[in-house]
């Protein structure tokens, strides 16, 4: 029988925080693989030549987090479209001495509400995306793929906001924080992608009471699970869906990769991620 172990990490810098070997683990051991799964500290310098040593050591593949998502897009032999467009990458693939780059994050953002909200649609209507930043960039890229029609970005650097509505095309346009709450009246999704609301950081300021009664309300900020914004819009009686789910379903594909059986995101794996 040809049961040798398998390995796979999760690599960042720093990386003592990161939830992914709760996840893994717990798959791990469900399923009942010889499998290990290690959080690997890496700084940049060190990244490439660590990356090559996981190879070399017969790693199945990694998770990559902070600070080194555009390196591992670099160094990598093959690329998805998605991670292509996202211009980064949270997954790595080994196979054969040669490493795959993946970006997992937009479409765990989408079966996230797939399943915390059975009957949404990207393409009911505009979604309303708060922030720029890289979690933004995957999401509007997963948004756009399944069919939402007009996309609003709304960033405090409203630069970068125009810059990434440029990069997406015509369906996508670009305001600032305080020109969200004119788009309130027309928007099927919102989505909060900045990191206000956060524990220690500010609250996210904006009154949804414009929004229609059918708009979902979503926010990948998991820490608190219902932010101020979620509590908003719960009592306003909007659907809403908070963001860990989007971090456990973005693990589901890496996983399949490396250990060869797919996962499914259930309570259980939201219990131990929340008590870990
Ligand atoms: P990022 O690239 O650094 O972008 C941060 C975004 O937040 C930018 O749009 C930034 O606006 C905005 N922001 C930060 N502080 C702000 C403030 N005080 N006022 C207004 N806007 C502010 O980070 P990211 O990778 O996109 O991640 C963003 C958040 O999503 C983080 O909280 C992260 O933990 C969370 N996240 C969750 C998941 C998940 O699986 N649930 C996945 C990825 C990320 P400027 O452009 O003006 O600086």
């Amino acid at each position: 029988m040809n049961d040798t172990l398998k390995k796979a990490a999760v690599i960042g810098w720093p990386i003592s925080h990161s939830k992914s070997p709760l996840i893994h683990g717990h798959w791990i051991k469900e399923f009942g693989i010889n499998g290990h799964f290690e959080r690997i500290a890496l700084n940049p310098e060190e990244f490439v030549s660590g990356i090559r040593n996981l190879v070399a050591q017969g790693y199945q593949g990694c998770n990559i987090t902070i600070p080194h998502k555009e390196a591992a897009l670099d160094m990598a032999d093959s690329i998805s479209d998605r991670a292509k467009a996202i211009g980064a990458a949270n997954t790595l693939v080994f196979k054969d001495g040669k490493i795959h780059a993946d970006n997992t994050d937009g479409i765990g953002f989408i079966n996230n509400l797939k399943q915390g909200a059975p009957s949404w649609q990207a393409s009911g209507g505009t979604a309303l995306v708060l922030g720029a930043g890289g979690a933004a960039r995957a999401i509007i890229y997963a948004l756009l793929q399944e069919g939402a029609p007009k996309i609003i970005i709304a960033n405090r650097t409203v630069g970068k906001a125009h810059k990434l509505a440029a990069f997406f095309g015509d369906k996508v346009s670009a305001t600032s924080m305080d020109g969200a709450a004119n788009n309130l009246s027309e928007t099927h999704t919102l989505v909060n992608t900045t990191a206000l609301g956060m524990i220690g950081q500010p609250e996210l300021a904006i009154d949804l009471s414009n929004l229609p009664k059918t708009a979902l309300v979503t926010d990948i900020v998991y820490n608190p699970l219902q932010t101020a914004l979620l509590k908003q819009a719960d009592d306003l009686g909007l659907e809403t869906v908070d963001g860990l789910g989007m971090l456990l379903h973005q693990a589901v594909p890496g996983f399949e990769a490396w250990f060869g059986v797919r996962p499914t995101v259930d309570k259980a794996l939201r219990q131990i991620v929340l008590a870990g």
